[in-house]
């Protein structure tokens, strides 16, 4: 159809000195130009590895082992290497959160973005350099025009990640993975930033991946979400179903941690018991069923699928309390009596 992005059944895994790990599966979701998704969860849910293979920056130990992610209509998992060095530097474009790709030191901040900016633009190197400082003061750096002459040691941490922003943003890319880009910013400055993402959304119909375990950035910012535990999709739906209409224990458990507007110190924040298991001690049945106040007996043996919730193919789950439903629904369809 029309997407942009088609990620199907993605399984990632790792080599370790016990074995392979997996650390991602059956992760699938399309994404339209113009069009947010969210990806929430823990950390060590598996967030930061789906973005990664769709980068194919895996590192020496990590694979793609199952699946396919289709950028307008080109398998990422299938493409050579230096095929898939041309798709970061022009269609997709990342921003991290601890930059892995970190500004070069022996170059100014201009120097850098200049060059970046017409390699994907056709500017003159005097309209590129305006173009920088103007992005620069978008995402809240003050003295832009002085700033972009310095070198990036001579720059804060915060300074820099607004940097990284600047530049992911000023080419205008077609998707922008964006993995908990604002997490160590004020919260000034993270308003600022994510107004201008999604200005670029509008004027470029850029499609966006913003992954976070903020549900307020989610709130914000996503069209669609998917709820990911313990390397595996366990809810997705569009915003609002998701936030009216939570299903997954983990997702409810989610929502109940937020804090609320009139947060006062002494309101103690719910806080989901217990953490994310590692890959190494994946529980069987349901990987949730250790921290999940509905789990039975049928959760600890037994793998839930992920089915859509009351006939609805955009909002599905992957937990037995709705399986019931599902069963019952299609055995009344499916009735010849
Ligand atoms: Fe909880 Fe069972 Fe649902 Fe897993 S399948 S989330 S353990 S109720
Ligand atoms: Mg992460």
């Amino acid at each position: 159809g029309n997407n942009i992005l088609e990620v199907d059944k993605l399984q990632t895994a790792f080599k370790t000195d016990k074995g392979e790990v997996i650390s991602v599966e059956e992760v699938t979701f399309q994404l339209e130009p113009g069009e947010t998704i969210g990806i929430v969860g823990e950390s060590g849910c598996g967030k930061s590895v789906t973005s990664l293979s769709i980068m194919r920056l895996l590192g020496t130990h990590g694979f793609i082992k199952k699946g396919s992610i289709k950028l307008n209509g080109k398998d990422l998992a299938q493409v050579s290497e230096a095929e898939m060095r041309k798709v970061r530097g022009n269609e997709i474009s990342m921003i991290f959160q601890e930059p892995m790709t970190s500004l070069n030191p022996v170059f100014t901040i201009g120097n850098q973005m200049v060059e970046l900016i017409r390699l994907h633009m056709d500017y003159t190197a005097k309209e590129a350099k305006k173009y920088a400082v103007e992005m620069l003061q978008k995402v809240g750096i003050p003295r832009a025009e002085v700033i972009i002459d310095e070198y990036p040691h001579s720059l804060s941490g915060g300074m820099r990640q607004r940097v990284m922003i600047a530049m992911a943003l000023s080419c205008k890319p077609k998707l922008l993975i964006a993995d908990e880009p604002t997490t160590a910013l004020d919260v000034t400055i993270q308003a600022q930033i994510l107004e201008l993402m999604k200005s670029l959304k509008k004027e470029s119909n850029t499609s966006i991946m913003m992954i976070t375990h903020d549900l307020g950035v989610i709130a914000e910012m996503a069209d669609k979400v998917i709820v990911m535990y313990a390397g595996q999709v366990v809810e997705e739906a569009d915003v609002f179903t998701l936030f009216d209409e939570p299903k997954h224990p983990y997702t409810k458990g989610l929502i109940e941690s937020i804090p609320h507007l009139e947060y006062d110190s002494d309101q103690k924040l719910y806080s989901i018991p217990g953490s994310v298991p590692t890959l190494q001690q994946m529980p069987k049945g349901c990987r949730f069923h250790t921290r999940c106040p509905y789990a039975t007996e049928k959760c600890v043996t037994d793998r839930p699928p992920h089915l859509a919730v009351d006939g609805n193919s955009n909002h599905k789950v992957r937990c037995w309390l709705y399986e019931e439903v599902g069963s019952k629904t299609s055995t009344h369809t499916s009735g010849s009596e």
